[in-house]
C-alpha cells in the first residue's frame, strides 16, 4: 500500500507552535504517539512533525532497519491524526544525522514558527554529547517526557541549570513501551498487538522485519570493511 506523503507546507507555519519529534522509530509505537499527543495538548502545539533519523550518530549498537521502512511505518502510524505530520528530511541527507542540522533546516523552512523539540528524558539526558549542544539548546524549547527509570532528578543531576531552564517536563502516564521490546517480542513471536497501531504491525509482518536477531554494528562494519570511530 503506498504511503501518503504527510509533510505539511511551510505556508501553514506562520506563527505556529511546531512540535518536532525525532527518533529512530524502529519501529514507532504508542509510547511515541502518546507523548506527542500529550505534548500537543499540554503545550498548545498546532502540529507535531515526526522526523525519523537517517543515520543517527549515537545509536545504535545494532544495524538499524532501512530508513525507508522506518519512515513508512511512521507515516502509517500518524496518518489518522490531522495534527501529526511526518518528514523524510533526515533520510534525504547523507552521512550521520545531527539534531543541530535538523533544527537549522526546520528553522529556515518554518521561519516564523516557534519550535518545540519533544524527547524522552533518557534521550535528552545525553544532550551534552550532542554535536553543538550549546546552540541546540537555544534553537528550540525542549519538552522532555518521563520514561521508566528517568525522571526530573536524572536531568537535574546531569545538566547545567541554564539548560534546565530550556526544558519543559512532561510527566506522562506510565508508558513502558519501547521499540526494543517490540523488536524482541516480534522475534520471539510474542504478542505485539496494542503496542503500536495495526498498520505498523501489518507492515512489520508483510516486510518480515525483526524476525531475526539484529546484526551488532561492530560485526556489520567489519563485514563492510569499515571501522567504527
Ligand atoms: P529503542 O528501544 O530502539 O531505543 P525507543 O522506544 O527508545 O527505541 P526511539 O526511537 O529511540 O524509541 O525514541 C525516540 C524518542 O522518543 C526519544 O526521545 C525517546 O526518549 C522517546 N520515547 C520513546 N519511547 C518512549 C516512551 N515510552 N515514553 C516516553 N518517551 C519515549
Ligand atoms: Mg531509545
Amino acid at each position: 500500500m503506498p504511503v501518503t506523503d504527510s509533510e505539511f507546507s511551510p505556508e501553514r507555519a506562520a506563527g505556529m507552535r511546531l512540535g518536532i519529534m525525532g527518533g529512530t522509530f524502529d519501529p514507532i509505537h504508542y509510547g511515541h504517539l502518546f507523548v506527542a499527543e500529550e505534548a500537543r495538548a499540554r503545550f498548545a502545539l498546532d502540529q507535531v512533525l515526526f522526523v525519523p533519523n537517517g543515520a543517527p550518530p549515537h545509536k545504535k549498537e545494532y544495524l538499524l532497519t532501512a530508513a525507508q521502512d522506518r519512515y513508512e511505518m511512521t507515516c502509517l502510524a500518524i496518518a489518522d491524526n490531522p495534527a501529526f505530520a511526518c518528514t523524510s528530511l533526515e533520510l534525504d541527507r547523507s552521512g550521520p544525522s545531527y539534531t543541530v542540522d535538523t533544527l537549522a533546516t526546520l528553522r529556515s523552512q518554518y521561519a516564523t514558527a516557534e519550535l518545540f523539540y519533544i524527547t524522552g528524558i533518557d534521550a535528552i539526558a545525553d544532550i551534552l554529547t550532542w554535536r553543538r549542544h550549546s546552540e541546540i539548546i537555544r534553537m528550540a524549547t525542549f519538552i522532555a517526557a518521563a520514561r521508566p527509570g528517568f525522571d526530573l532528578k536524572t536531568l537535574q543531576d546531569l545538566l547545567p541549570a541554564a539548560y534546565m531552564e530550556r526544558i519543559l517536563l512532561l510527566g506522562t502516564t506510565a508508558q513502558g513501551i519501547s521499540s526494543t521490546e517490540i523488536r524482541e517480542r516480534t522475534r520471539a513471536k510474542l504478542p505485539t498487538r496494542y503496542l503500536t497501531p495495526d498498520g505498523v504491525l501489518d507492515y512489520i509482518r508483510d516486510h518480515h522485519l525483526y524476525e531475526h536477531k539484529a546484526v551488532p554494528l561492530a560485526d556489520a562494519a567489519s563485514q563492510a570493511g569499515e571501522t567504527i570511530p
